[in-house]
This record gives C-alpha cells, sequence and structure tokens, in this order.
C-alpha cells in the first residue's frame, strides 16, 4: 500500500498525522507529508482510517 497527499486538497488540519504519525507528519509548508515509501504492514489500518478521516479526502492510496 503506498499513499500520497494531495496538497492543493490538505488544509494541515493534522488529523492524519495524530492518527498515524509515522505515516504522516505536518511538514514547513503546513500541509501533510507522507513519510513513508510504502505503508508498514502495521500501519495499515491507521492509514485507512486516516484515509477516512480526512476532511477534504486529500489522501489518495496509490497501487
Ligand atoms: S487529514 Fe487531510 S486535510 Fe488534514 S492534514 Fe491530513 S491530509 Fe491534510
Amino acid at each position: 500500500m503506498k499513499v500520497c497527499v494531495n496538497k492543493d486538497q490538505c488544509i494541515g488540519c493534522g488529523a492524519c498525522a495524530a492518527i498515524e504519525p509515522n505515516v504522516f507528519e505536518i511538514g514547513d509548508d503546513g500541509l501533510s507529508n507522507v513519510l513513508v515509501e510504502k505503508v508498514p504492514e502495521e500501519n495499515k489500518d491507521n492509514v485507512i482510517e486516516a484515509i477516512d478521516s480526512c476532511p477534504t479526502s486529500a489522501i489518495e492510496e496509490e497501487n
């Protein structure tokens, strides 16, 4: 599983980083960055929760 954040849609609310700080962080630009190339197995459930929780649907799953 790979994810990316659409910076045009992210509003920097921090929800994703709060849910899964191993995968998402709020960067210097105030927007979410993805920290990993591939989501570790143990972080997948939280990443799916983050995707569902993002208020602007900015987190996209890549195949
Ligand atoms: S939850 Fe969505 S809008 Fe909020 S910081 Fe993460 S990607 Fe951006």
